[in-house]
């Protein structure tokens, strides 16, 4: 028995030694009666030293500790009472406890396990300062995202406001800079002395680049804001390429450049885009492409690439045997104000705006371009851009009237509220013989329009009072007077174009004007509408060199200051040259001599504008001078080089005939 007991004894001491938590049991009275080596350890004193003292006594809460072990007494247990024990390190921990009985059921006194929860409660810590220090970096990271949102804004209104400010000033800039150009060119016609027309020109010249430019920063401030309209109308790709080409022909010939045009014929003859801004790309690239290159040649190609039922994809090439761009440059050059080095400026003048305007509009439109140079060997500059495919026909295919100072009677109303404008229509107007008046807004314009008749009326868009479409809507809808209206505008990229043509004007012209082009487009306007029947009629007094059906010397009476022995001696030219030039063409041809014919072609073609025949015989004379480049194609031109044959024979005719009656008469 007793041998028993000392076996339970053992086994309880065992069990009580295994647990690492300190383990203690309590008499009634609050005394330690027994511990674990745990307790001995926490609390650093010896067993015997322990037993029989006061148990509360080793927590930093006495009472709340008295508290639990009552606890423990009232409910038979307590489970899990934070207590924290007062030993060096103030260690924490969890107070299970439950009372032990004798074998009749008297309570004898508590057993308690207090759990050392230093390294839960370091856990927890850790745990909670990372949740704080998240909380923290989440609300840090707000502040910066807000932040950065506040700065992005305020980037966004800065650019905003950049755009506005160019945007403004560019147009405020443009009026006065209009005027100058305009005004300048009025001065030209009047009697100047060498120097004068040096001096002029420089001012011309100044003025126009001028133009260039704020013209250019208006083009990127649309196109950044959106703001940048394309049309839509279909035109003839071919035409608008040669069109650019022969702008450059007489720069191209200065510098002995060669230039080629290379056409793929199966892209669809007519498609639907926006042939001004195509215009302006190709513009661009090609000025670029004659200005850096300084011998060799220059291509300019158009490829189809893709097509299907509804559209066609173009490939536009201008390729250049110039200086070349070096690798590390490619891409800066298509960004504002970059040129490929410090001294293109200086060496090739530019602003370093062109590409960056070229990119924008290539990619406004939805398409991409590249660049591939090689530095002294060359640069090819493609872009790719959609069309729609049309069955219509071309519509801005339009002739451009000739200078004709003869059509005298043909009444013209300009509604026009800035003072300089007004003058420069004036003058320009009465250059051409019209009659004129000014209206200072749409409602005086209204006003003198029911009052008296006009043939024409050349309407600015934005003014007080009335603006011009306004005025037009009113012009249309209310007096329905279906007169034609051209529109001045100084923006032909905006919106504006469009709702000219919703409000029901017949055409356009830019500020600022080119006397030549607004003739042209007041005779084509009146030609096109019913008025011109009245024009036509009674104002086709034609001035002396039109009484011939090929040739009018009113220029070379002009430029020659009407000398009569400068005019006798340069038809004398042209009549000894002429007959031996004929001859090699219609050889050349018949002998299938592409040379002779392309070197006789080129020796002719100066002399049309000089004794001015038609442009359209001059454009013929280049097209036979493209085909005499391109062999295989040149045996189709039979009908060309006749019809040349018969023009110039026909321009001999009249010119001796002019001839013979100057020198006897006179000019
Ligand atoms: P700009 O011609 O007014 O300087 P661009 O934006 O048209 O401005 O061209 C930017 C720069 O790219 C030019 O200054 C020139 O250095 C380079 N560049 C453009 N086209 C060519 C080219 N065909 N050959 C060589 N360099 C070119």
């Amino acid at each position: 028995m007793e041998q028993f007991k000392t076996e339970r004894s053992r086994y309880a001491r065992s069990l009580i030694e295994a647990s690492l938590d300190p383990l203690f049991t309590i008499s009634l009275e609050g005394k330690i009666t027994d511990l674990n080596k745990a307790s001995t350890d926490i609390i650093g004193n010896t067993r015997e030293n322990i037993i029989g003292t006061d148990f509360f006594g080793y927590f930093t809460e006495p009472i709340k500790a008295r508290e639990v072990y009552q606890d423990v007494y009232k409910n038979g247990f307590v489970t899990n009472s934070p207590l924290t024990i007062k030993d060096n390190k103030l260690t924490d921990v969890l107070f299970n406890g439950s009372v032990y009985k004798d074998d009749a059921g008297n309570v004898l006194g508590v057993v308690v396990v207090a759990r050392d929860i230093t390294e839960q409660k370091r856990i927890a810590t850790k745990l909670n300062e990372a949740i704080v220090f998240a909380e923290l970096t989440t609300d840090i990271a707000e502040q910066a995202k807000s932040k950065a949102e506040r700065a992005t804004l305020i980037a966004e209104n800065a650019v905003k406001a950049k755009q506005q400010f160019l945007s403004n000033m560019s147009h405020e800039i443009r009026t006065p800079m209009n005027a100058i150009v305009g005004f300048t060119k009025v001065l030209f016609k009047t009697d100047l002395t060498v120097k004068q027309k040096e001096y002029l020109s420089a001012i011309k010249m100044s003025g126009d680049a001028l133009i260039v430019l704020i013209n250019d920063i208006l083009d990127l401030a649309k196109v950044d804001s959106g703001k940048m309209t394309f049309e839509k109308i279909p035109f003839k790709i071919s035409l608008s390429l040669s069109a650019m080409i022969h702008l450059f022909e007489t720069k191209i010939r200065e510098k002995n450049l060669q230039v080629f045009k290379e056409y793929d014929n199966s892209i669809p003859d007519v498609l639907v885009g926006d042939p001004v801004r195509l215009h302006q790309i190709i513009l661009n690239l090609v000025d670029n492409a004659v200005k850096f290159t300084s011998t060799g040649s220059i291509t300019v190609s158009a490829r189809l690439t893709k097509e299907d039922e509804e559209n066609a994809t173009i490939e536009f090439s201008v390729t250049d045997t110039g200086i070349g761009i070096a690798e590390n440059k490619l891409t800066s050059i298509f960004e504002n104000f970059q040129q490929a080095s410090s001294n293109t400026s200086r060496l090739y003048g530019g602003t370093g705006l062109g590409l960056a305007i070229v990119k924008n509009l290539v990619e406004a439109q939805g398409g991409s371009i590249v660049v591939k140079s090689q530095i002294d060997t060359g640069t090819t500059f493609s872009f790719t851009l959609n069309f729609r495919k049309t069955d219509s026909l071309d519509e801005s295919e339009e002739d451009i009237e000739e200078f004709a100072p003869g059509i005298k009677n043909i009444k013209v109303l300009v509604v026009e509220d800035i003072l300089l404008n007004q003058l420069l229509m004036k003058t320009l107007l009465d250059d051409f013989g019209f009659q004129r008046d000014i209206a200072e807004n749409g409602k005086i314009a209204i006003e003198m329009l029911i009052k008296d008749d006009y043939d024409i009326i050349l309407m600015d868009l934005h003014m007080p009072v009335m603006n011009g479409f306004e005025a037009t809507g009113y012009i249309r809808n209310e007096l329905n007077n279906d007169i034609p209206i051209i529109a001045l505008t100084a923006d032909v990229t905006t919106v504006d174009l469009e709702k000219c043509r919703l409000v029901g004007m017949n055409d356009y012209i830019a500020k600022p004007v080119d006397d030549r082009l607004l003739y042209s487009k007041i005779v084509s306007v009146l030609k096109r509408s019913v008025y011109i029947k009245n024009v036509t009629d009674e104002a086709t007094l034609r001035d002396k060199g039109t009484k011939f059906s090929c040739i009018n010397l009113d220029g070379l009476i002009k430029r020659t200051k009407s000398n009569p022995v400068a005019v006798l001696e340069i038809i004398k030219a042209y009549l000894d040259q002429t007959p031996p030039l004929i001859t090699a063409m219609n050889n050349g041809y018949k002998d299938k001599d592409w040379n002779k014919l392309y070197s006789a072609v080129h020796k002719m073609i100066p002399s049309f504008g000089i004794m001015g025949i038609k442009t359209d015989y001059e454009n013929m004379a280049k097209t036979v001078q493209e085909y005499a480049r391109a062999p295989e194609q040149a045996n189709g031109i039979y009908d060309l080089v006749s019809q040349l044959s018969n023009v110039c024979t026909n321009a001999c005719t009249e010119l001796k005939e002019e001839y013979d009656r100057i020198k006897k008469t006179g000019l």
